[in-house]
């Protein structure tokens, strides 16, 4: 199992792209979220994802797929994709790419199946999902192939659900929007002792606050000695 942080940025971050990982596993290519932003990233890394999962529905964790699924319209594509997540939030995503390219998604030649995010096993990698507290629904998801197991937060503070959900991962890719507590983010300071609880075996640190990523000599400080790391874009983990 491969994971690339295509990006790792806030909402509103001007230097770097929003927070999106790609997964390859299992003979297939997981994009998880893609921000307003992530195109370049995707395009760039050159990348033909077979699914893509929306954790969920704010902008810069969706609004880049009527860019990504025009060009490849655009680019000829027959290969079926598969969109995963809320089914609120499948009904959004259909709504913005008739708001981005009105008819275009009718054009399509690829065929899309819109899949509700549930619990089971999907072209050889096992799928599980857990609620997060955020501002908006959000779900936080753990995919296992071949032995290896790796899980993202989308936003949100973790839960008891989520906090089980990650247990005993290979790696943890969390946003750790803030370092102090916060309702509906994560802080730094409990993520790393519910990563240790819960036997997580690599955390990286996404999402981190604009201004906190530029002086980040608090949380180099803070995870120290841990198994964590705050990924550049690009980063790639093995698993
Ligand atoms: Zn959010």
């Amino acid at each position: 199992m491969k994971v690339t942080i295509l990006g790792c940025g806030e909402a509103f971050d001007d230097l770097l792209p929003n927070t999106s990982v790609l997964v390859e596993a299992a003979g297939r290519t997981i994009l998880c979220d893609c921000g307003y932003s992530v195109p370049r990233q995707l395009w760039s890394y050159g990348a033909d994802p077979d699914a893509i999962y929306i954790s969920h529905p704010h902008a810069d964790h969706y609004f880049g797929l009527p860019a990504v699924l025009g060009r490849m319209w655009e680019s000829g594509r027959e290969k079926p994709l598969t969109v995963i997540s809320q089914p609120a939030v499948l009904d959004q995503i259909k709504d913005i790419l008739e708001y981005g390219y009105r008819g275009l998604a009718a054009r399509f030649r690829f065929p899309i199946e819109w899949r509700a995010a549930r619990v089971g096993e999907v072209d050889g990698i096992e799928w599980n999902f857990a609620e997060t507290m955020h501002s908006a629904p959000n779900l936080a998801v753990r995919m296992s192939a071949g032995g290896k197991t790796f899980c993202y937060s989308g936003d949100g503070m973790f839960t008891d659900r989520s906090r089980a959900l990650f247990a005993g991962a290979d790696l943890l890719v969390h946003e750790a929007y803030f370092f102090d507590e916060s309702p509906v983010h994560a802080d730094i300071g409990r993520l790393l002792e519910m990563a240790e609880a819960e036997g997580v075996r690599q955390l990286a640190l996404v999402h981190v606050q604009r201004g906190l990523r530029r002086e980040p000599g608090r949380i180099l400080d803070a995870i120290a000695g841990w198994a964590v790391s705050m990924p550049e874009p690009l980063a790639m983990y093995v698993l």
